[in-house]
C-alpha cells in the first residue's frame, strides 16, 4: 500500500491560521469554529461535546471503530486582579512557568467583547529603576504584570473600560514559518491538530477512507486534564492522540521525525498499538522515535482515568522548549500525519 501525499502547504496554511487564533483552555469556542470550516468539505458528520468539545466521524465499518484526538485549547492567563496602579495582575491558565512569558505581548479580552493590548513583565523590569535587583526577582505569579497600553492612573480607570477579574489573556502567538521550521506559541496541540487535518485530507483527495469508523475529538479542556475525559464513543476499540513530542535533553524525540511514546507521567501506553504503530512507520520508511516524557500526560490519560475500556496511543510532532516559545519543522509535522494516514488505512 502506497500512502497518499499529505498536503503540506495547505497544512501549514492551516494551522498558522489555527495558531493565530486564540484559544486558551475555557475560551477555545473561535478555535473550534475555525476547525469545523476548514473539516466542512470532508465526508465527516460533525458534532459537539455539552462542554464544547468537537466531534468528527467518519462514518464506516462499525466491528472495530477508531478514535483520534488532539486538543485545540493552549496556555494562556486570566485576569486575578486590577491592582491600584491599573495595572493588572495575572493567574495561569494550564502549566507554563512565568519565565516563558516575560516580555511578551498579550491581549486581554473583556466580558463586553473589547480587546485591550499589553505586555507582561516583570513587577521591577527597568534595571536603571531598580539596578541589580531586577536579577533576584523571584519567576512567580506576583511579580509579574500587565502593563495596559490604555491611558490609566488607577484601579477605577481601568475597571472603567470594563476590564474586570475572570477576563482572559491571550499570549501572542508570535508565528513564523521559516526554512521549514515553525516557531509560535501554542505548538502544543495546535501542530497535533494540523497532523490530523493533513490525514484526512490527503485520504479524502485520494478517494481513499478509513478503514473503520473513525472518530476524531478535538477537544477543548487537556491543559487542565480532562479534555478527553468525555467525547470519545463508547464503542471506540482504539484511540490515538495526537499530542506534541517533549525534545530536548535527555530525550529522544526530535523536530523532524514522529514520535511514539511508549510512557508518560500516565504510566505506559497499549504496548500492541504501539508495537503496530512502529511497524507502520518502518514499513512505510517514516522517520520514528520512541520516547519517554517525564511531567506529562495526554488527553489518552484523561479518557482512560473518565473509565474508558480502550486501548490507548499517543504519537505527535516533535516540540521544542515545551510550554515556552516552541518550535517544530514540517518533516514533523508530515511523519505524523502519514502514520495516522498507515493507521487509518491498516487491516
Ligand atoms: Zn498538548
Amino acid at each position: 500500500m502506497t500512502l497518499p501525499d499529505i498536503p503540506m502547504d495547505e497544512v501549514i496554511e492551516f494551522l498558522v491560521g489555527l495558531l493565530n487564533t486564540p484559544s486558551p483552555t475555557g475560551d477555545t469556542e473561535q478555535a473550534m469554529a475555525y476547525v469545523e470550516q476548514a473539516v466542512h468539505d470532508l465526508p465527516l458528520t460533525i458534532s459537539r461535546t455539552v462542554k464544547g468539545g468537537l466531534v468528527l466521524t467518519w462514518p464506516g465499518d462499525a466491528k472495530h471503530p477508531h478514535a483520534l484526538t488532539a486538543h485545540t485549547d493552549t496556555l494562556g492567563a486570566m485576569v486575578r486582579k486590577i491592582k491600584s496602579s491599573g495595572r493588572l495582575e495575572l493567574t495561569s491558565v494550564g502549566g507554563f512557568d512565568w519565565h516563558s512569558v516575560e516580555g511578551e505581548s498579550c491581549t486581554v479580552a473583556t466580558t463586553a467583547g473589547q480587546h485591550y493590548r499589553g505586555s507582561i513583565l516583570p513587577i521591577m523590569a527597568s534595571v536603571h529603576i531598580h539596578g541589580a535587583e531586577v536579577r533576584n526577582l523571584e519567576r512567580k505569579q506576583e511579580n509579574y504584570e500587565v502593563r495596559l497600553d490604555v491611558l490609566t492612573d488607577g484601579q477605577e480607570t481601568t475597571e472603567a473600560l470594563g476590564i474586570n477579574v475572570g477576563d482572559f489573556v491571550y499570549f501572542d502567538p508570535r508565528v513564523e514559518v521559516t526554512n521549514g521550521f515553525i516557531r509560535s506559541r501554542h505548538l502544543d496541540d495546535k501542530a497535533g491538530v494540523a497532523c490530523i487535518y493533513g490525514a484526512l485530507l490527503a485520504l479524502h483527495r485520494a478517494g481513499l477512507a478509513p478503514r473503520y469508523r473513525l472518530d476524531v475529538l478535538i477537544s477543548n479542556y487537556e491543559e487542565v486534564g480532562h479534555g478527553g475525559s468525555v467525547g470519545i464513543p463508547a464503542d471506540a476499540q482504539e484511540l490515538v492522540a495526537v499530542d506534541m513530542a517533549a525534545v530536548g535533553e535527555g530525550q529522544n524525540s526530535d523536530e523532524f521525525s514522529v514520535a511514539i511514546c511508549a510512557k508518560d507521567s500516565g504510566g505506559p501506553y497499549d504496548l500492541g498499538l504501539r508495537r503496530r504503530l512502529e511497524r507502520l512507520a518502518a514499513d512505510h520508511f517514516i522517520p520514528h522515535k520512541v520516547d519517554t516524557y517525564p511531567n506529562y500526560g495526554s488527553d489518552g490519560e484523561a479518557a482512560l482515568r473518565a473509565g474508558a475500556d480502550l486501548k490507548v496511543g499517543l504519537i505527535g510532532p516533535g516540540v521544542d522548549a515545551s510550554h515556552a516559545y516552541v518550535r517544530t519543522h514540517r518533516d514533523s509535522i508530515v511523519a505524523v500525519a502519514r502514520l495516522l494516514a498507515a493507521y487509518l488505512l491498516q487491516e
